[in-house]
């Protein structure tokens, strides 16, 4: 039996529409307009259009935005002396830097530049640490679009063995914090697997929810899934495709023909993780300019 497909681009879609509303009543009760900031370094085609996609997204729901291209030369000095006057400049509630910086720069370093309350990717050590202890300000883009699109599709992860495969920064690992939280989206059973994982098929098979950010093409394949599971797909991979103007085309991690014929659900790629992580990365800048509403008093300032 085929699967259920799990449309991110119209849950996505549904929750920018609830950001444009919220932006809406912000600005119905304070003048602040939400504002976001996006640091480009270099000339990398896929990061231009990342960025881009943002941007547009912002256009979308009423947030201000702008990018700040800076060439690959940048020294690290220059570039964190740019985002300490984007620490202060109160038109941005979000900091974005795109990654991955040019291997000259400490990008740990950069990220720890990022004033901790406008680090929309929550990837400062700070907003790491809060995430840990259950207090976010911010929530880690691509995870917390995973559980939105868990939650919303009606796969709450509660009680459910959730698999991982991968344990990045950016993924598996603020992932697996964000789902063992005793909290409403949270209280999973968490499996991270990585390359030293020994039977990784056993225990993909024993998931109710597997996740695969792996960044492989068909490293999910028939054999490893059972009829019970979930599959989120968050890989993003370029693969040949002469049929394609562009020479290519995008698949996930996921053999999706084999596996989308036995599991419960699936995610596709694209359109499903993808739009999921900008609709968060909204939601942290307009929470960003609530805080600073609320720092204002949320008197009206016009
Ligand atoms: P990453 O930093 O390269 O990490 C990959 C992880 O996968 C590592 O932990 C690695 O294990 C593990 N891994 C690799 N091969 C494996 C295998 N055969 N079995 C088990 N684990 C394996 O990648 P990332 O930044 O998390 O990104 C992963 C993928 O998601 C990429 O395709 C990326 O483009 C995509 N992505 C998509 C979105 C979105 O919004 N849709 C957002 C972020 C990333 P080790 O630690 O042992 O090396």
């Amino acid at each position: 039996m085929a699967a259920e497909i799990i449309d991110g681009a119209a849950i996505a879609r549904g929750i920018r529409s609830e950001i444009a509303q919220s932006i809406r009543d912000l600005g119905s009760r304070s003048s602040i307009t939400p504002g976001l900031v996006a640091v480009l370094v270099g000339n990398d085609p896929a990061s231009a259009i990342y960025v881009r996609n943002k941007r547009l997204a912002c256009d979308e729901v009423g947030i201000f935005s702008t990018t700040i291209e800076l060439p690959s030369s940048i020294s690290q000095i220059e570039l964190m002396e740019q985002l300490i006057g984007l620490n202060q400049d109160d038109r941005f509630h979000g900091i974005l830097v795109q990654l991955p910086l040019p291997s000259h720069l400490d990008q740990r370093l950069i990220i720890e530049t990022i004033a901790p309350d406008k680090d929309v990717d929550s990837l400062h050590p700070i907003n790491v640490g809060r995430l840990a202890d259950g207090q976010s300000t911010f929530l880690p883009g691509t995870p917390a679009g995973i559980q939105q699109l868990l939650l919303r599709s009606g796969f709450d992860p509660a009680g459910q063995h959730v698999v991982i495969c991968g344990r990045s920064n950016i993924v598996g690992k603020p992932l697996a914090m964000l789902l063992v939280q005793k909290t409403y989206g949270g209280n999973a059973t968490v499996t991270v697997c990585h390359t030293a994982t020994r039977g990784l098929p056993e225990i993909t098979k024993g998931a109710d929810i597997l996740v695969s950010a792996v960044g492989s093409p068909n490293t999910i394949t028939p054999d490893m899934v059972s009829s019970d599971t979930v599959v989120i797909d968050v890989g993003i991979n370029r693969i040949p495709d002469p049929s394609k103007k562009r020479g290519y085309r995008l698949v996930g991690d996921v053999d999706f023909e084999g596996v989308s014929e036995i599991v419960k659900a699936i995610t596709p790629v694209p359109g499903g993780v993808g739009p999921m992580t900008i609709a968060t990365l909204l939601g942290n800048t307009l929470k960003g300019a609530e805080i600073a509403a609320g720092r204002m008093g949320g008197i009206p300032t016009t």
